[in-house]
């Protein structure tokens, strides 16, 4: 073979890898094939765009995570709601979202579906499973969940909501990513599709973005896998090797975000500044009762509502925060913190609280340094 030939082909074989801890980061778009009746054999993975060694690794971890049969992956957390969501809907059909949802879930409602022929009723999250039910019609397909919502953190009973709707014949999907699919199993529970944003606590270091969904229900999971062929989302398999390292502590560092996540949360109650703690993990938290029932523990984000004051005063406390980053997502090591009164604006049923509202995502730093740097924030927020 000629030189050029030589530097195309050469070095390209595939030999037996070694075996090492980790799956390999397989990159590949082309598939070659055996022979050339494979090339239109559906049961063969014939192009790269489905995912290889990686993301089928990363699939393979996660339906066990949330005790499912199928996962399905998506480039960002959004991407795999409204992946889920254009997969199981149609024209002519009617979602029932709740009003503490993700709010990126309420634009893409509104927007896109509305588009589509989708129409959209948002429902209050403290409604129960009976009244929730009166809402729904005829053309009413999937009812969204979300608990603790975004934000305000209200807790919906999931159970009783599942089964009313399968009764019915309505799908339910939850966005579970508050409990990292770690502490609130919602497929067991009689969801039908649980989605993530692997980008929070399962990747957990703010530095990857991707989604997952996991169902049960086989004839769901064809929907979702043929939507990713109607659609062509893909993820690299350089990402879902970072999700895979993520998921490997994720055990190990939940309970480290609950517990200084709880101890954070306790010292802020007892603040003159602060009016009300939104944690459902809380004794006196209104939905207390349901997390301990459902959920077997707390990730590390939660409100605050301050006493009466200025939107400066907030704004001033959060200015003064020095380890508390101030930013959008969670999820990481790290903590955050960030004003959330602009986006209440948005929901349909009005929220009221007495002060501003407060987000805090408490990482893995040590909780007196934490305190610390939050004394720092009151001081100048009573300035
Ligand atoms: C961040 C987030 C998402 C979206 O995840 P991305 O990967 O950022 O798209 C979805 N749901 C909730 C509750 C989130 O907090």
């Amino acid at each position: 073979m000629d030189e050029e030939t030589r530097l195309i082909r050469k070095g390209a074989t595939n030999h037996t890898l070694a075996k090492t801890v980790n799956p390999p980061i397989q990159r590949g778009s082309t598939v070659l094939l055996p022979n050339a009746a494979s090339l239109y054999d559906d049961d063969q993975l014939t192009y790269g765009i489905t995912g290889l060694a990686t993301p089928h690794a990363l699939q393979q971890a996660l339906a066990d995570l949330e005790g499912a049969e199928d996962v399905t992956l998506y480039p960002s957390g959004l991407a795999a709601i409204t992946g889920a969501l254009l997969a199981v809907l149609k024209a002519g059909d009617e979602v029932l979202v709740v009003d503490s949802a993700y709010k990126p879930t309420r634009r893409f409602c509104d927007r896109l579906l509305a588009r589509f022929g989708v129409s959209t009723t948002y429902y209050d999250p403290a409604l129960d499973a009976d009244a929730l039910m009166a809402l729904a019609t005829p053309r009413t397909r999937l009812i969204v969940l979300e608990a603790p919502g975004s934000l305000t953190f209200e807790m919906q009973d999931i159970p009783a909501i599942a089964q009313a709707a399968t009764a019915r014949g309505i799908m339910t999907l939850i966005d579970n990513t508050w409990a990292a699919g770690f502490y609130f199993k919602p497929l067991a529970h009689g969801v039908t599709l649980s989605v993530q944003a692997l980008t929070k606590y399962v990747g957990g270091h703010s530095d990857c973005f991707m989604g997952s969904v996991a169902t049960s229900d086989k004839a769901v999971a064809a929907l979702l896998g043929e939507a990713m062929w109607d659609i062509g989302w893909s993820v690299s398999p350089d990402d879902a090797y970072t999700m895979l390292r993520g998921l490997r502590t994720l055990a190990t560092r939940l309970p480290r975000h609950q517990e200084n996540g709880l101890a954070v949360a306790r010292w802020l109650q007892a603040r003159p500044e602060v009016s009300r703690v939104l944690h459902p993990a809380l004794p006196d938290d209104p939905g207390h009762a349901i997390w301990k029932r459902d959920f077997t523990g707390a990730c590390g984000l939660f409100g605050v509502v301050l006493k009466p004051c200025a939107q400066s005063a907030a704004k001033a406390f959060l200015d003064r925060l020095e380890l508390f980053g101030l930013g959008f997502s969670w999820g990481g090591y790290e903590s955050l913190a960030l004003h959330c009164d602009p986006q209440l604006k948005f929901r349909t049923i009005p929220v009221n609280l007495e002060g501003p509202l407060l987000r805090f995502h408490v990482g893995l730093e040590s909780v007196e340094d934490l305190k610390a740097d939050l004394e720092r924030g009151f001081a100048a927020l009573n300035a």
